[in-house]
């Protein structure tokens, strides 16, 4: 009887590579990567401690998935550092009802992060091998308010337009006129703008009552914004 109890409990623990390993390792990241930074919107650091941020760079070791940088995701791309996602997402005040767009789908994770938040993400890629791994991977992990669409993100997505939140994340070395056109009443659009390999400044884009603001955050580094050569 104990035999079978015991047997009973070895079937019910989970294998060694557990969720709850790689729970601890977003535990530590939110606390010594991203609260202590200047990021503090509970919304925010609850998307951040939930998405399995190593499912989304299937070719790292989770440990390095979890560590404060960068990582290459093939295709010369990158996923961004934890603490910039964390930021970007804050910078854009999400709400639970928000429609929210992303240029530069990558490996899908900032859309994971905020489609934790709002209510749906429309997710822009141009690359058709990346927007087809991201798709899958998406819909594996569950997150089915996030649709993504293999194009070119310069022209936005007219057909969803308006969007409360707009995220790019590559570098134009100016803002494409279409994402401030589909920009919402009261919307928030963060892009890092600059050259490629050169200064580029995030860029806080606000529209009320038609009038557009925009402010020059933090210096960074994206990768640069690619267009389709048809377009
Ligand atoms: N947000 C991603 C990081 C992506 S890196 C993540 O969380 O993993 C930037 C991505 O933007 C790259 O995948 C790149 O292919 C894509 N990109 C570059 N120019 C683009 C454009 N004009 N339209 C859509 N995607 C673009």
């Amino acid at each position: 009887m104990l035999a079978l109890f015991l047997a009973s409990l070895l079937l019910t623990v989970p294998p060694p590579d557990t969720s709850w390993k790689h729970q601890r390792l977003r535990t530590q990241m939110v606390k010594q990567q991203i609260a202590t930074r200047d990021v503090s919107d509970p919304a925010v650091l609850d998307a951040m401690r939930s998405v399995p941020r190593h499912r989304f760079a299937p070719n790292h070791p989770p440990e390095l998935a979890y560590s404060d940088r960068p990582l290459p995701i093939g295709h010369e791309q990158t996923i961004s550092q934890p603490y910039i996602v964390a930021r970007m997402t804050e910078l854009v005040e999400p709400d639970s009802t928000d429609r929210a767009l992303e240029i530069g789908t990558g490996s899908g994770y900032q859309a994971a992060v905020l489609s934790e938040i709002v209510d749906s993400v429309y997710t822009i890629e141009i690359l058709p091998e990346l927007a087809t791994t991201a798709t899958k991977r998406l819909q594996n992990l569950g997150y089915d308010n996030v649709v993504v669409r293999n194009a070119d993100g310069f022209k936005g997505w007219p057909e969803r337009a308006p969007f409360d939140v707009i995220i790019v994340t590559a570098a134009p070395e100016t803002i494409p006129p279409p994402l401030t056109r589909q920009l919402a009443n009261s919307g928030r659009m963060i892009i890092p703008v600059g050259p490629t390999g050169g200064t580029q400044r995030l860029m806080l884009v606000t529209k009320e009552n038609g009038e557009i603001s925009t402010r020059e955050l933090a210096p960074v580094r994206f990768v640069p914004f690619l267009r389709n050569t048809e377009n």
